[in-house]
């Protein structure tokens, strides 16, 4: 491990000026912080709009061909408030500028959102006096879209081997051909975990408006208490079911490669936030670490007598959905039941020709689909060697007069998902965190 810090900073941290100062001083007060990357400006209060998603309205507008001017010019004035305010000499209306222009020329979107990114990195490294390198030399991605970590780690290892200090933008990338390439939304905490790994970062450091990861979303119950330690492993289970701190491909890049992440809060820097790393050495006794949940999906319950010695049962169905391309979330099964959990977005028409299918070729003794459902997943490393914790859950869940449509314990034993009518959600998750945690 090298004495090099990477860290990355999320959108809350750079909504105006007042933020990138947070932020300047969190950088300057740890010399070992050689690397930073950055998201687009984020929402500075409620009413305010993240810059990524006015660029998103930008390009729908154009689509639409529809003046876009109002949106670009929302959009132009946050990024002058920060140079503004921060009296640094870059003359943002030049980029900005090129921007507009090249819209009127036909942008892709990828190009046009990603542009949220590039002018705060532009921005970051004149504050910081820091080197800029642009993610799209650095952050290759292959002919089909898909990050391409190979190509991506010898290039970026040369370049950065040249820069002692450099901010970067997160959240895109370029193809072989030049294209401007976008990982999905929150993508920048992948930039950041790529970066960590390539200079062999001793910690990646993940800097957002939390002081680190809280036992539930806070916006579901009020001061969820925080995880001073987690996994990566119950932690992916976490970030894969909804909670939104970290991209959930932001922690494989630096898990096989044991850099520990540190969620920390640019506005409380002296909290130490959240550490996640491979070995469990905590000493508490708390059975769950945490609570996330999604919400939209459609769960086909499929119950055939004897269902487990009929060969190839479960596969007809899964041979099904693969001819309609549909992806599963979950197969939880019993002895006689099988139900297949597939999200809404999946399935948009599909789901009445699928349904017949499985009748016609399964022949099932009673086949029921519920719509609108959530998925609530509660993660715990101590689970697994506990007796009662789904009693436990679904005494909470059943005192609360809720409906549990589906369990499923999983393999990895560490993750309980329960499947509750998506308006039980928020109720669900509230029971399952008082019963664990206490009122
Ligand atoms: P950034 O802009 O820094 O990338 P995000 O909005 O992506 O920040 O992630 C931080 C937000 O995640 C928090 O403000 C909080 O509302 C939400 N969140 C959801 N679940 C959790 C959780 N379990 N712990 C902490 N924050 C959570
Ligand atoms: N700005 C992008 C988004 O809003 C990427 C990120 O914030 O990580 O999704
Ligand atoms: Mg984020």
């Amino acid at each position: 491990m090298t004495e090099i810090k990477v860290a990355k900073f999320g959108g809350t941290s750079l909504a105006n000026s007042n933020q990138f100062r947070k932020v300047g001083a969190v950088v300057e007060a740890d010399k070992d912080r050689r690397y930073v990357i950055v998201s687009a400006p984020g929402k500075g209060h409620s009413d305010e709009n993240k810059v990524t998603d006015l660029l998103y309205l930008c390009h729908a507008h154009i689509n639409y061909s529809v003046p876009f001017d109002q949106v670009f010019d929302i959009i132009s004035n946050r990024y002058l408030e920060i140079v503004n305010g921060l009296k640094i000499d870059l003359d943002i209306r030049v980029y900005l500028d090129e921007i507009k222009e090249s819209i009127s020329k036909g942008v892709s979107v990828d190009y046009l959102v990603s542009r949220g990114e590039y002018l705060n990195a532009l921005i970051m490294a004149k504050f910081l006096n820091y080197d800029f390198i642009d993610a799209k030399e650095v952050i290759c991605f292959d002919k089909s879209g898909s990050l391409d970590m190979v190509r991506t780690e010898e290039v970026l290892s040369k370049r950065l081997s040249k820069h002692n200090r450099a901010v970067i933008p997160g959240f895109y990338g370029s193809t072989l051909d030049g294209k401007i390439k976008t990982f999905s939304r929150g993508g920048s905490d992948i930039t950041g975990a790529i970066v960590a790994r390539v200079v062999q970062a001793e910690v990646y450091e993940n800097w957002t408006d939390v002081s680190g990861f809280l036992m539930t979303d806070p916006r579901i119950v009020e001061n969820p208490r925080p995880i001073e330690k987690i996994t990566y492993r119950e932690l992916r289970e976490l970030s894969y079911m909804g909670a939104s701190v970290l991209h959930e491909e932001a922690i494989l890049p630096v898990r096989n490669v044991d850099i520990p992440i540190n969620i920390r809060n640019t506005n409380e820097p002296d909290n130490p936030g959240t550490m996640i790393n491979s070995v469990d050495d905590r000493k508490n006794d708390n059975i769950i670490t945490g609570i996330a949940g999604k919400r939209d999906f459609t769960v086909i319950a499929v119950h055939k007598n004897h269902m487990n010695s009929e060969v190839g049962f479960i596969r007809k169905i899964l041979l099904i959905l693969e001819i309609h391309n549909i992806t599963i979330e979950h197969v939880p099964s019993g002895i006689d039941t099988v139900s297949i959990v597939i999200s809404n977005s999946q399935l948009d028409s599909k789901l009445d020709l699928i349904v017949e299918e499985i009748e016609k070729q399964c022949n099932p003794d009673s086949l029921n689909v519920y719509r609108n459902m959530a998925l609530i997943a509660t993660v715990g490393n101590n689970m697994a060697h506990t007796p009662g914790i789904a009693a436990k859950l679904f005494t909470a869940l059943g005192n609360e007069g809720i409906n549990i449509r589906m369990i499923d314990q999983g393999s990895s034993e560490i993750n309980i998902i329960t499947g509750v009518e998506d308006k039980d959600f928020e109720k669900a998750i509230k029971a399952i965190y008082n019963a664990f945690v206490g009122e």
